[in-house]
């Protein structure tokens, strides 16, 4: 916890040192445009923190935060998430030395995260197999949460062979 708290600083300072170094000149909205990073959660799109930031303050323009949110995925501060939930783009803050991957409800649209050592074992596997050093990946499984699953189904079952 010490640790996610430490990292999190860190993590912050450097976001505004991005921020300030890139344009974003009023250290205000640059405050602003943090706390709602922080507080707003994980994979938002970029409509999520513009209602955000603007219902703070309406002053902050929604290309302001656009800029801010290319900038600090350039910076590799943030992840950007391209999901099937045609939601469009969503973000993710980047806390190094920290992996998960993505599971999808395809009814709700909700997102869980997981990490599974088996199948980061195998994806390495794989890649050496093929001859490749692995630098990054993205995994994304989409299926019907148990909420999901649970409520009475619209449509006739289909058959499972
Ligand atoms: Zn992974
Ligand atoms: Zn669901
Ligand atoms: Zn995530």
């Amino acid at each position: 916890m010490a640790t996610e708290l430490r990292e999190r600083k860190r993590l912050r300072a450097e976001l505004e040192s991005v921020m300030g170094r890139r344009g974003l000149r009023s250290t205000s909205q640059r405050r602003l445009i943090l706390d709602r990073l922080f507080e707003i959660g994980e994979h938002f799109t970029a409509d999520d923190l513009i209602a955000d930031v603007r219902q703070a303050d309406s002053s902050v323009g929604s290309a302001t935060v656009y800029r801010t949110l290319r900038m600090l995925v350039e910076s590799g501060l943030l992840h950007e998430h391209h999901f099937a939930d045609n939601e469009g783009t969503r973000f993710e803050l980047h806390v190094s030395d920290e992996h998960h991957d993505h599971i999808i409800c395809l009814s709700c649209g909700k997102i869980r995260e997981f990490e599974e050592p088996l199948i980061e074992q195998l994806q390495e596997r794989v890649a050496e197999q093929l001859g490749f050093k692995l630098q990054s990946h993205t995994h994304q499984l989409y299926g019907h949460c148990s909420d999901c699953s649970a409520a009475p189904a619209k449509s006739p079952r289909s058959s499972k062979a």
